[in-house]
């Protein structure tokens, strides 16, 4: 039995969490394209030090230099009962990319999961951060307050939110994602690869629902 799923839905949408569960559970790789670049930027490997240059200068790291990464963690061990790719694709020009990758390595996705969560839950949990500007702990409004309003708990600093979760910067970064995902639902649809789920609720049901998702017949 071997699962092979990607992920897909805006930032905030919990994806990242039910991936990391889930690829434990099922004994499976977990990519997370952001955390692969990163570390093999760290580790100093060919791939990593071609990404560090576009990284270097602000730039996108490309396609096919993200692809020759993957395709170095797909084909190994640790992938050889399937993987869950999260945050990639985000284009249908990476999805053609990944399908080529898959059949070369004489494998294919099963299926795409697709956290569907509102917008204004979206803007909640991404614009909810608070950040101690003294000791730099971190706070939710919602999920993980501090006991008094704008005040530490660990140092009594003050709090204040970082440009990165401000609502407008926040908002530019959901239309972005909307841009660039619509097509690829519609290409996952076409292909009958889409399932879409509900990423609000308890954690434990979205995860039954992604789990239904994933492993049913298609
Ligand atoms: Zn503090």
């Amino acid at each position: 039995m071997s699962v092979r799923v990607a992920f897909l839905g805006p930032p905030g949408a919990g994806k990242g969490t039910q991936a990391r569960d889930l690829a434990r559970e099922w004994g499976v790789l977990h990519l997370a394209t952001g955390d692969m670049l990163r570390e093999a930027v760290a580790a100093g490997t060919p791939l990593g030090l071609e990404a560090k240059r576009y990284m270097d200068q602000g730039a996108l790291v490309p396609d096919d230099v993200i692809i020759m990464m993957m395709a170095e963690h797909l084909g190994a061990a640790d992938a050889v009962r399937g993987f869950i790719l999260d945050g990639f694709p985000r284009t249908i020009a990476q999805a053609e990319a990944l399908a080529r990758l898959l059949k070369d390595l004489g494998q294919a996705l099963d299926t795409v999961v697709y956290f569907d969560v509102g917008e204004p839950e979206l803007l909640r949990r991404l614009t909810g951060r608070r950040v101690c500007r003294a000791c730099g702990h971190t706070y939710h409004q919602t999920s993980n307050p501090p006991t008094r309003e704008g005040i530490c708990d660990a140092c009594g600093g003050e709090l204040s939110q970082r440009e990165d979760d401000r609502e407008a910067t926040v908002r530019k970064r959901l239309d972005v994602y909307q841009r660039q995902t619509a097509p690829l639902l519609g290409y996952y649809r076409q292909r009958n690869l889409l399932a879409s789920v509900t990423g609000e609720g308890p954690v434990a049901t979205i995860r039954d629902a992604v789990r239904t998702a994933a492993r049913a017949e298609r």
